[in-house]
């Protein structure tokens, strides 16, 4: 093994970071991360944490699954690749598309379009979305809306959807017909609601208004996260939902669940839809249906959709997408093994669970430091803290200081990320409780150290 400056130096030399600025990066060279078991990290000098933001969002089932390392390695030895375009299918595709069937028949989701990940998941939602309505006949239905501060990963269409102006002003023009409606963030929100079923109905009534001013006969499909991941865990009242699923039925709009982080249990639920009793015309899958051992991800399509596809007589149905890497064997064949260990660990619990732990020791911190301006989450393993300098003014807090608490925090035994002001946790969903105190612990050792 090289040396930790040998790799920090090659890594300033030749590496460019995603969601990074380049000259940030040299000033502050990355963890480097050589190891990894069971819910922990090591970097290169032997130091090792609970690994709080669990890979990004993807690793539920932690670092030493070896059943799912076994397939991946199987699969590689028996056919590493072959292609699912027309013409061709592999016999591991076949047997996961019937168990993500089974696993989503309570979302009512039953085809599967496979993808490389999270933003081509979404991507796919999107073009089959506008090519539904084109298949019957309604090619006037174009546009997409969706929630600020929402995330849909990063390609053309994703970024389009996008509630956060840092993945898109340097990216305009973006596709043009994507409009966006206030977040049921009590927080923050342009109502100054606090009461999260009052704010919920103002948003939908945003939605109702925004269908109206655009015609609904222009609306292709509304996409949201059930609860909001990247946007900093943003949970809408249990109304928001099942209030959009009316009003996208009523107006003829399809909608989408962005679940790349909550599908597979993350909010404790199988699924974020299920969590809210909706069901989706379509849901984007990615990160932990492979634990992040393998790059993959799956669009979900209601049976309602797929038959539209499936009688088409016109041609206009033909699928003009697709990725090399869909269907891939050896994903398939991680993903299989993703499933059966979720089933069995029964991780949807055990993120409930920890999650109930890891929100209440967040709430008791926030009764401690003023710099914690909200504390988000209680569902599932998937917790925010917005920082602020001031709790009135809801100022920021200043970079470098947020920069400390997670340089503190991971030399006190937990990695944490922080996206903009706020610092988001999603650990493996095979958490223990031990596990969770080491988190705290951590949290406030940084609270500490910038107080
Ligand atoms: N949608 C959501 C809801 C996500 O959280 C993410 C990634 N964090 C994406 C899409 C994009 O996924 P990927 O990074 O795998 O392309």
């Amino acid at each position: 093994m090289k040396d930790s400056n040998f790799l920090k130096e090659k890594n300033a030399r030749s590496v460019w970071h995603p969601m990074a600025h380049p000259a940030d990066c040299l000033a502050n060279p990355p963890t480097i991360v050589t190891g990894a078991h069971g819910v922990r990290i090591r970097d290169v000098d032997g130091h090792e944490v609970v690994d709080g933001v669990g890979g990004l969002w993807n690793v539920n089932l932690g670092f030493s699954c070896q059943p799912v390392k076994q397939a991946i390695a199987d699969q590689l030895e028996r056919l590493p690749y072959y292609s699912i375009f027309r013409g061709t299918t592999n016999d591991a595709v076949i047997e996961l598309s019937e168990l993500l069937r089974e696993f989503f028949e309570p979302d009512g989701l039953s085809r599967a379009f496979y993808t490389s990940g999270g933003s081509d998941s979404v991507e796919t939602a999107l073009r089959l979305a506008r090519q539904y309505h084109k298949v019957r006949g309604e090619g006037t239905r174009t546009k997409f809306l969706s929630l600020k501060k929402g995330y849909h990963g990063t390609h053309m269409g994703g970024a389009s959807v996008n509630g956060n102006a840092n993945f898109r002003t340097q990216y305009e023009p973006l596709l043009p017909g994507c409009h966006h409606i206030p977040a049921p963030l009590t927080y923050r929100n342009p109502f100054n609601e606090t009461d999260p079923e009052k704010l919920a109905q103002l948003c939908l009534q945003a939605l109702e208004d925004e269908i109206a001013f655009q015609g609904a006969g222009t609306i292709a499909a509304f996409i949201m996260e059930p609860i909001l991941g990247a946007g900093g865990v943003i949970v809408p009242h249990e109304t928001f939902m099942p209030g959009v699923r009316e009003i996208c039925t009523r107006n003829g709009i399809l909608l989408i669940a962005d679940e790349v982080i909550t599908a597979f249990g993350r909010s404790g639920s199988w699924s974020g839809s299920r969590h809210w009793g909706v069901q989706p015309d379509m849901m984007s899958t990615a990160k932990a249906i492979t634990n992040g051992y393998f790059p993959f991800g799956a669009v979900m399509i209601a049976e309602h959709v797929a038959e539209t596809f499936e009688k088409d007589t016109t041609g206009k149905a033909n699928i003009g997408h697709g990725y090399t890497y869909s269907g891939h064997p050896v994903g398939a064949a991680a993903a299989i093994a993703c499933l059966e260990e979720t089933k069995r660990l029964k991780v949807n619990e055990n993120a409930a669970a920890r999650g109930a732990e890891l929100f209440a020791g967040l709430q008791t911190l926030q009764e401690k430091y003023d710099a914690i301006g909200d504390v988000r989450g209680g569902h599932g393993l998937m917790c925010a803290l917005e920082l602020v300098s001031d709790r009135g003014t809801k100022a920021a807090i200043d970079k470098a200081r947020i920069n400390r608490l997670q340089e503190v925090a991971y030399q006190s035994g937990a990695m944490v990320r922080v996206s903009g002001n706020n610092v988001i946790l999603s650990p493996p969903l095979v958490l223990t409780a031990s596990d969770v105190e080491t988190i705290l612990s951590s949290i406030e050792a940084g609270f500490q150290a910038i107080t």
